[in-house]
């Protein structure tokens, strides 16, 4: 196929670290750690965007994770273009939160009452403070490269973006913010039994990537989760399952209705906005109880609950209740995974994936935890997405993340993907 130079992009990205740090709003979409420079945007449809130079681009990351109806779903537009239109915000009450709550609970019914607020990161900072406010203890323990967002407290060995800096936690985070956070290796039960045994009754919450993601998708052992939900239950913590990224993808209740875990708390956000800034947090009625007005625990927001948000989650949501959705979204995936198997084999590539989320890590053994995605190899991937996108695909730009299918990535378009794989990896 190959694409038009970037001659456009190149200079919009010239003109815009004039005026916004590194050129972007959020590190990852630098493409620095590929040794690229990024492509701007002018519109997306479906499993494709095009750019500003007039390449039309098969997406992977698919504004990372969120589109799971593909880019400007007619509906979810639609749906979002009437709300604009009766007003945008109000800061009062509307039928439309409502609604969306309702919505979630009866996808995800261990949310027995949930708050929206505006992106993932707000929402696990806010169910932190609520597990923390309910319990009176001040620990929170969370597994490396699990990643919940930019928190001060949750910036320890975070994953994602963070992950492709050599420091793995921030700058500008007092040790004093972080001191409360404990940090234990993901997919280890002997490690979370014994920090448990030792600490466990000063434990507010555990969080955890229910699969992670935000490293590569690194699918947790049964035993793993099941552990994870008995520890915190023996001594009165709060589970939290962050499902800001598999909430609505991995099945319509998410990772705690494939795998059959029932958290006391959990995070959504990307799908449930519908491309828009929403997210919730929510869980047990008698803990969620705790908050402002009817508790003491503080937690507000502006556009918390924004009527276009609900609008287009509303309609997400909707179509996404559709009989037979996630059945068929997964036959495609298997069907995709069983052929990208046979074009990896041999290759040095560790194929990761759980529903329509997968990650290639090139490295030579299996990949189950933090450490093991750090020894993959970066230059190989980095060609290897840079020969991905010359022949148009943009891949998900970081190993340490997960590309998702989605209901408009046809059969065709995947074998066009599948092919170009095989060509592009060395
Ligand atoms: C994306 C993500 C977040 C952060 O959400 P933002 O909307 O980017 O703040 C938190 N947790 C998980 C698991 C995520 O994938």
């Amino acid at each position: 196929m190959g694409i038009n130079e970037r001659i456009k992009s190149a200079a919009a990205f010239e003109q815009a670290q004039k005026v916004i740090p590194g050129g972007v709003n959020s590190p990852v979409r630098a493409l620095k750690s590929v040794g690229t420079t990024p492509l701007f945007v002018r519109e997306a449809k479906g499993a494709y965007f095009t750019d500003i130079d007039d390449n039309r681009i098969i997406d992977f990351c698919m504004s990372w994770g969120v589109f799971i109806l593909g880019h400007n779903n007619a509906k979810v537009s639609q749906a979002a273009v009437d709300a604009v239109n009766r007003g945008s915000s109000y800061g009062i009450p509307t039928l439309a939160e409502t609604t969306l709550a309702e919505k979630v609970r009866e996808a995800i019914p261990s949310m027995e009452r949930l708050r929206f607020v505006n992106s993932g990161t707000e929402a696990t900072m806010s169910a932190i403070r609520v597990a923390r406010g309910y319990t009176g203890r001040d620990i929170l323990v969370k597994f490396e490269g699990n990643y919940h967002g930019h928190a001060d407290h949750l910036l320890v060995s975070a994953g994602s973006g963070v992950a492709n800096i050599s420091n793995a936690s921030s700058a500008g985070v007092p040790t004093d913010f972080v001191k409360h956070t404990a940090v234990l290796p993901y997919n280890d039960v002997e490690a979370l039994r014994n920090y448990f045994a030792e600490n466990g009754d000063n434990v507010a919450a555990l969080i955890l990537e229910p699969v992670a993601c935000n490293m590569g998708v690194v699918v947790p052992t049964e035993e793993f989760l099941k552990t994870a939900r008995e520890v915190t239950e023996k001594c009165g913590a709060i589970l939290i399952f962050d499902e800001v990224i598999t909430g609505f993808r991995l099945s319509r209740g998410g990772a705690q209705q494939r795998f059959g875990i029932t958290p006391d708390m959990t995070t959504v956000g990307k799908i449930v906005g519908g491309g828009f800034p929403a997210a919730a947090f929510g869980g047990r009625a008698d803990i969620m109880k705790v908050l402002a007005p009817e508790g003491p625990v503080y937690q507000a927001g502006t556009l918390s609950g924004n009527p276009v948000a609900m609008a287009a989650g509303i309609e997400t949501l909707t179509q996404l209740s559709r009989p037979g959705f996630y059945e068929e979204l997964e036959v495609k995936s298997d069907a995709f995974i069983a052929k990208l198997e046979k074009i990896i084999e041999g290759k040095g590539i560790q194929l990761n994936r759980c529903g329509s989320m997968f990650t290639m890590f090139f490295n030579d053994k299996s990949v189950r935890n933090f450490q093991d995605t750090k020894r993959s190899n970066q230059e190989r991937f980095a060609r290897y997405f840079r020969n991905m996108l010359s022949r148009g695909i943009y891949v998900s730009p970081s190993q340490f993340e997960g590309n998702f299918i989605s209901e408009t990535h046809t059969p065709e378009i995947l074998d066009y993907v599948l092919k170009s794989i095989a060509e592009s990896i060395d």
